[in-house]
Protein backbone atom coordinates (compact mmCIF):
# COMPACT_ATOMS: atom_id res chain seq x y z
CA UNK A 1 0.00 0.00 0.00
CA UNK A 2 2.58 2.31 0.88
CA UNK A 3 4.40 2.02 -2.52
CA UNK A 4 1.17 2.48 -4.12
CA UNK A 5 0.06 5.42 -2.44
CA UNK A 6 4.10 6.94 -3.65
CA UNK A 7 3.23 5.60 -7.01
CA UNK A 8 -0.01 7.64 -7.05
CA UNK A 9 1.44 11.28 -5.54
CA UNK A 10 4.58 11.16 -8.30
CA UNK A 11 1.10 10.92 -10.93
CA UNK A 12 -0.44 13.47 -9.44
CA UNK A 13 2.81 15.63 -9.64
CA UNK A 14 3.50 14.47 -12.96
CA UNK A 15 -0.09 15.68 -14.13
CA UNK A 16 0.38 19.26 -12.21
CA UNK A 17 3.10 19.76 -14.49
CA UNK A 18 1.30 19.21 -17.15
CA UNK A 19 -1.89 21.03 -16.12
CA UNK A 20 -0.66 24.12 -14.14
CA UNK A 21 -2.74 25.18 -10.95
CA UNK A 22 -4.64 28.25 -10.45
CA UNK A 23 -3.55 30.10 -7.48
CA UNK A 24 -6.04 30.80 -4.55
CA UNK A 25 -6.51 29.87 -0.70
CA UNK A 26 -5.51 26.50 -0.20
CA UNK A 27 -7.16 24.70 2.88
CA UNK A 28 -5.27 21.86 4.65
CA UNK A 29 -6.91 19.23 6.80
CA UNK A 30 -5.38 17.21 9.14
CA UNK A 31 -6.78 14.86 11.68
CA UNK A 32 -4.20 13.40 14.32
CA UNK A 33 -0.01 14.20 15.04
CA UNK A 34 2.05 12.21 17.54
CA UNK A 35 1.27 8.33 16.09
CA UNK A 36 -0.88 7.45 19.14
CA UNK A 37 -2.30 4.71 16.05
CA UNK A 38 -0.77 3.57 12.94
CA UNK A 39 -3.52 5.93 10.92
CA UNK A 40 -2.16 7.26 7.66
CA UNK A 41 -3.44 10.37 8.71
CA UNK A 42 -1.58 10.55 11.82
CA UNK A 43 1.72 12.39 11.56
CA UNK A 44 4.84 12.09 13.72
CA UNK A 45 5.51 15.04 15.79
CA UNK A 46 8.83 16.21 13.92
CA UNK A 47 7.29 16.26 10.68
CA UNK A 48 4.40 18.11 11.70
CA UNK A 49 6.58 20.66 13.09
CA UNK A 50 8.64 21.18 9.83
CA UNK A 51 5.69 21.57 7.98
CA UNK A 52 4.89 24.19 10.61
CA UNK A 53 8.03 25.92 10.31
CA UNK A 54 7.39 25.15 6.13
CA UNK A 55 4.06 27.19 6.81
CA UNK A 56 5.29 30.27 8.99
CA UNK A 57 8.39 30.72 6.31
CA UNK A 58 7.18 29.99 2.84
CA UNK A 59 3.56 30.98 2.87
CA UNK A 60 0.86 33.20 4.12
CA UNK A 61 -1.59 31.52 6.75
CA UNK A 62 -4.68 33.17 7.90
CA UNK A 63 -7.93 32.19 9.55
CA UNK A 64 -10.56 30.67 7.91
CA UNK A 65 -12.76 33.93 7.85
CA UNK A 66 -10.15 35.76 6.58
CA UNK A 67 -9.45 33.40 4.29
CA UNK A 68 -12.96 33.50 2.74
CA UNK A 69 -13.17 37.01 2.76
CA UNK A 70 -9.79 37.10 0.26
CA UNK A 71 -11.88 35.11 -2.00
CA UNK A 72 -14.19 37.44 -2.21
CA UNK A 73 -12.23 39.07 -4.61
CA UNK A 74 -10.01 38.28 -7.35
CA UNK A 75 -6.18 38.85 -6.28
CA UNK A 76 -2.42 37.87 -7.32
CA UNK A 77 -0.60 37.57 -3.89
CA UNK A 78 2.81 37.14 -3.83
CA UNK A 79 2.89 34.42 -1.72
CA UNK A 80 0.57 31.22 -1.47
CA UNK A 81 -2.41 31.58 0.93
CA UNK A 82 -3.08 28.86 3.42
CA UNK A 83 -5.69 28.06 5.72
CA UNK A 84 -5.37 25.07 8.27
CA UNK A 85 -7.84 23.00 9.67
CA UNK A 86 -7.99 19.66 11.70
CA UNK A 87 -11.12 17.37 11.44
CA UNK A 88 -12.34 15.21 14.45
CA UNK A 89 -11.40 16.52 17.76
CA UNK A 90 -9.03 13.82 19.33
CA UNK A 91 -6.90 14.90 22.45
CA UNK A 92 -3.53 15.11 20.29
CA UNK A 93 -4.76 18.65 18.68
CA UNK A 94 -4.48 20.17 22.05
CA UNK A 95 -1.39 18.16 23.99
CA UNK A 96 0.77 18.02 20.58
CA UNK A 97 -0.72 20.14 17.50
CA UNK A 98 -1.67 23.00 18.48
CA UNK A 99 0.88 23.98 20.81
CA UNK A 100 3.16 23.57 17.73
CA UNK A 101 0.95 25.70 15.88
CA UNK A 102 0.57 28.31 18.31
CA UNK A 103 4.34 29.32 18.83
CA UNK A 104 4.72 30.01 15.51
CA UNK A 105 1.09 32.07 15.93
CA UNK A 106 -0.98 30.10 13.37
CA UNK A 107 -4.37 30.31 12.88
CA UNK A 108 -6.54 26.74 12.95
CA UNK A 109 -10.29 25.72 12.19
CA UNK A 110 -10.99 22.87 14.33
CA UNK A 111 -13.90 20.97 13.25
CA UNK A 112 -14.71 18.31 16.18
CA UNK A 113 -17.40 15.70 16.28
CA UNK A 114 -19.49 17.02 19.34
CA UNK A 115 -21.38 14.04 20.49
CA UNK A 116 -17.39 12.18 21.53
CA UNK A 117 -16.66 15.08 23.45
CA UNK A 118 -19.90 15.34 25.52
CA UNK A 119 -19.30 11.79 26.48
CA UNK A 120 -15.51 10.95 26.56
CA UNK A 121 -16.09 8.06 24.35
CA UNK A 122 -13.68 6.90 21.63
CA UNK A 123 -13.82 8.24 18.04
CA UNK A 124 -15.13 6.10 14.87
CA UNK A 125 -11.42 5.43 13.88
CA UNK A 126 -10.42 4.94 17.77
CA UNK A 127 -8.50 7.84 19.78
CA UNK A 128 -9.48 9.54 22.31
CA UNK A 129 -11.67 12.64 21.68
CA UNK A 130 -10.47 16.36 23.51
CA UNK A 131 -12.02 17.90 26.60
CA UNK A 132 -13.74 20.95 26.39
CA UNK A 133 -11.90 22.74 28.76
CA UNK A 134 -9.01 22.07 27.26
CA UNK A 135 -10.11 23.54 23.52
CA UNK A 136 -11.62 26.56 25.65
CA UNK A 137 -8.27 27.29 27.01
CA UNK A 138 -7.21 27.06 23.36
CA UNK A 139 -9.73 29.14 22.29
CA UNK A 140 -8.70 31.58 24.41
CA UNK A 141 -5.82 32.65 22.64
CA UNK A 142 -7.62 33.95 19.69
CA UNK A 143 -5.38 31.06 17.10
CA UNK A 144 -8.15 29.00 17.60
CA UNK A 145 -11.69 29.07 15.74
CA UNK A 146 -14.63 25.86 16.07
CA UNK A 147 -16.46 24.65 13.73
CA UNK A 148 -18.81 21.83 13.35
CA UNK A 149 -18.34 18.43 12.43
CA UNK A 150 -21.82 17.06 12.92
CA UNK A 151 -22.70 15.61 16.81
CA UNK A 152 -21.63 12.14 15.72
CA UNK A 153 -19.60 11.94 12.61
CA UNK A 154 -22.90 11.46 10.32
CA UNK A 155 -22.61 11.14 6.86
CA UNK A 156 -25.16 13.22 5.37
CA UNK A 157 -25.61 12.15 1.93
CA UNK A 158 -28.01 9.68 3.11
CA UNK A 159 -29.79 10.96 6.56
CA UNK A 160 -33.75 12.01 6.34
CA UNK A 161 -33.99 15.75 6.34
CA UNK A 162 -35.11 15.61 10.05
CA UNK A 163 -31.60 13.60 11.34
CA UNK A 164 -29.85 16.39 9.67
CA UNK A 165 -31.25 18.96 11.62
CA UNK A 166 -31.18 17.57 14.97
CA UNK A 167 -27.28 16.33 13.75
CA UNK A 168 -26.53 20.41 12.83
CA UNK A 169 -28.77 21.63 15.68
CA UNK A 170 -26.75 19.49 18.73
CA UNK A 171 -23.19 19.85 17.41
CA UNK A 172 -24.44 23.62 17.01
CA UNK A 173 -25.70 23.87 20.74
CA UNK A 174 -23.12 21.88 21.96
CA UNK A 175 -20.16 24.13 21.00
CA UNK A 176 -22.32 26.89 22.05
CA UNK A 177 -22.82 26.35 25.60
CA UNK A 178 -19.10 24.90 25.75
CA UNK A 179 -16.98 27.75 24.19
CA UNK A 180 -19.27 30.33 24.55
CA UNK A 181 -20.07 31.27 20.57
CA UNK A 182 -21.84 28.67 18.27
CA UNK A 183 -19.87 27.62 15.11
CA UNK A 184 -19.92 29.17 11.44
CA UNK A 185 -17.78 27.05 9.63
CA UNK A 186 -18.74 23.66 8.51
CA UNK A 187 -17.15 20.16 7.57
CA UNK A 188 -18.61 17.77 6.09
CA UNK A 189 -17.56 14.26 7.71
CA UNK A 190 -15.48 11.62 5.31
CA UNK A 191 -15.65 14.85 2.96
CA UNK A 192 -18.72 13.10 1.65
CA UNK A 193 -21.00 15.56 -0.60
CA UNK A 194 -24.14 15.96 1.12
CA UNK A 195 -27.73 15.42 -0.06
CA UNK A 196 -29.71 18.19 -1.85
CA UNK A 197 -31.39 18.56 1.78
CA UNK A 198 -28.37 18.53 3.84
CA UNK A 199 -26.77 21.15 1.84
CA UNK A 200 -29.90 23.19 2.44
CA UNK A 201 -29.86 22.98 6.13
CA UNK A 202 -25.57 23.55 6.14
CA UNK A 203 -26.50 26.98 4.30
CA UNK A 204 -28.92 28.00 6.72
CA UNK A 205 -27.17 27.42 9.83
CA UNK A 206 -23.43 27.85 8.35
CA UNK A 207 -21.24 30.70 6.85
CA UNK A 208 -19.20 28.16 4.77
CA UNK A 209 -18.57 24.31 4.39
CA UNK A 210 -15.32 22.42 3.89
CA UNK A 211 -15.49 19.25 1.54
CA UNK A 212 -12.00 17.57 0.09
CA UNK A 213 -9.87 18.73 -3.15
CA UNK A 214 -6.28 18.71 -3.35
CA UNK A 215 -6.67 22.31 -5.09
CA UNK A 216 -6.84 25.88 -4.24
CA UNK A 217 -10.18 27.66 -3.71
CA UNK A 218 -9.92 30.08 -6.23
CA UNK A 219 -10.28 33.56 -5.77
CA UNK A 220 -13.36 35.46 -6.74
CA UNK A 221 -14.40 32.30 -8.29
CA UNK A 222 -15.49 29.54 -5.27
CA UNK A 223 -18.63 28.10 -4.46
CA UNK A 224 -17.98 28.91 -0.14
CA UNK A 225 -20.25 25.63 0.21
CA UNK A 226 -18.16 23.40 -1.08
CA UNK A 227 -14.64 24.25 -0.11
CA UNK A 228 -12.06 22.10 -1.27
CA UNK A 229 -9.32 20.80 1.17
CA UNK A 230 -5.87 19.42 0.77
CA UNK A 231 -5.96 15.94 3.22
CA UNK A 232 -2.18 15.81 4.09
CA UNK A 233 -1.77 12.19 5.19
CA UNK A 234 1.88 10.77 7.49
CA UNK A 235 3.28 9.64 3.47
CA UNK A 236 3.35 12.72 2.05
CA UNK A 237 6.62 13.77 3.99
CA UNK A 238 7.99 17.14 3.35
CA UNK A 239 8.05 16.16 -0.15
CA UNK A 240 4.56 15.62 -1.23
CA UNK A 241 3.18 17.94 1.57
CA UNK A 242 4.99 21.36 -0.30
CA UNK A 243 3.36 20.22 -3.32
CA UNK A 244 -0.02 20.12 -1.31
CA UNK A 245 0.50 23.61 0.12
CA UNK A 246 0.98 24.84 -3.49
CA UNK A 247 -2.64 23.47 -3.99
CA UNK A 248 -0.91 21.02 -6.10
CA UNK A 249 -1.73 16.89 -6.01
CA UNK A 250 -5.19 17.13 -7.60
CA UNK A 251 -5.60 13.31 -9.38
CA UNK A 252 -4.32 12.13 -5.75
CA UNK A 253 -7.76 13.27 -4.39
CA UNK A 254 -9.83 11.82 -7.45
CA UNK A 255 -8.36 8.50 -6.42
CA UNK A 256 -9.02 8.77 -2.59
CA UNK A 257 -12.72 9.72 -3.83
CA UNK A 258 -13.28 7.13 -5.75
CA UNK A 259 -11.94 5.01 -2.79
CA UNK A 260 -14.11 6.58 0.08
CA UNK A 261 -17.93 6.25 -2.46
CA UNK A 262 -16.88 2.45 -2.22
CA UNK A 263 -15.35 2.23 1.46
CA UNK A 264 -18.26 3.56 3.21
CA UNK A 265 -21.38 2.24 1.41
CA UNK A 266 -23.96 1.24 3.83
CA UNK A 267 -23.27 3.25 7.04
CA UNK A 268 -24.06 6.35 8.20
CA UNK A 269 -21.21 7.64 10.52
ZN1 LIG B 1 -14.05 13.47 10.37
Amino acid sequence: MGRTRQVAKAVAAANDRLRPRPRGLVILIYHRVGRRSTLEVDLPTDLFARQVEFLARECEVVSLDEGLQRLETPQSPRKIIVAVTFDDGTDDFVDVAFPLLARSSIPVTLYPATSFLDSGSELPDGGRPASWASLRDAHTTGLLEIGSHTHRHALLDRLAPTQIAGELDQSIESIASHIGAPPRHFAYPKALRGSPAAREAVQARFRSAALAGCRANRFGATDVYALARSPIQASDGMRWFRHKARGGLALEDVFRRALNTYRYRGSDC
